[in-house]
């Protein structure tokens, strides 16, 4: 695996290779990276195409400074993992390499009501910035293809819009989310779950099965409900749990038992805030 840490370098061997023969994947990633991650660069390698991984923590993406420099670093056990799994290239670049003085750091891209609900609501600014990091990417690497994971469902459908905003050129894959035995959804935050917490945290996946299990046509504002008073009598805080439209993102109330939708959830345990999200119509 070759690793880069200035963006000139890379795009320049990039583009001096050429790699005209080979599909190029990226799969961007804060690190810590676990099994889902290593999924993603498992996807791009399919069918012989070249990978490209990124870590870096987007400072632009935290709308609590805290939760930024609390976030996990485990880069040693991450470049083995990579060169593991065959990942080819792995770029690592500083803050300042990124976000260099001359980075027109303002730019705001339209999400419109992408940005409104869920997480977009509970985490001002986030997607906004998750478009400043990876615009900047796309346009460092230009892949032909992008590797992403369900697990953030609504950065799926916010990076699929920042696509199509800025023209990109790469296909979107969205692989499925990888989950420990118990269901819970594998995250760089569960590192920091206690261990009576990583007991707890398995609820969310079994408050999202409980949704799958007992979603009917009609009203579904009391199954909600309940949903939310299983996480809660379980010692969660939850931010929100939401049934939506799976491709709108349209809050669903009354289920026509047809529309496909999808139950998304933010809670927090320990003071960890997990996400997770269930297609209920699968
Ligand atoms: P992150 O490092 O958390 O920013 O995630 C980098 C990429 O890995 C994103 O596209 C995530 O959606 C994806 N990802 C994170 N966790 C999982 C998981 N459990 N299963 C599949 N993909 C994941």
């Amino acid at each position: 695996m070759i690793l880069f840490k200035k963006s000139k370098d890379i795009s320049n061997y990039l583009a001096e290779k050429g790699f005209r023969e080979q599909s190029v994947g990226f799969v961007p990633t804060m690190g810590a990276l676990h099994a889902g991650h290593i999924g993603l660069v498992q996807a791009a390698k399919k069918n012989g195409g070249l990978c490209i991984c990124s870590i870096f923590v987007n400072p632009a993406q935290f709308n609590d400074v805290e939760d930024y420099h609390k976030y996990p670093s485990t880069i040693e056990k991450d470049i083995d993992a990579l060169e593991k799994a065959g990942c080819d290239i792995l770029f690592l670049p500083s803050v300042a390499e990124m976000y260099p003085e001359d980075f027109n750091k303002e730019e705001t891209y339209q999400l419109g009501f992408l940005e409104t609900v869920l997480e977009g609501k509970y985490r001002p600014g986030h997607f906004q910035g998750v478009c400043l990091v990876v615009d900047r990417l796309l346009n460092i690497i230009r892949p032909d293809e992008l590797f992403l994971g369900q697990k953030d469902y609504q950065q799926c459908m916010v990076l699929t819009k920042l696509k199509e905003l800025k023209q990109h050129a790469c296909q979107i894959t969205i692989c499925p989310t990888r989950r420990e035995t118990d269901g819970l959804a594998m995250s760089s935050r569960n590192i920091r779950l206690t261990e009576a917490g990583r007991k707890k945290a398995a609820q969310i996946f079994g408050t999202l099965s409980f949704l799958k299990k007992n979603l009917r046509a009609g009203d579904c504002r009391n199954l909600k409900l309940t949903a939310i008073k299983q996480l809660t009598a379980a010692g969660f805080k939850v931010d929100y749990l939401e049934i939506a439209n799976a491709i709108s993102l349209d809050t669903v109330s009354e289920w026509n038992g047809k529309e496909p939708v999808v139950a998304l959830v933010a809670a927090f345990i320990d003071d960890v805030r997990l996400i997770d999200n269930l297609v209920l119509t699968d």
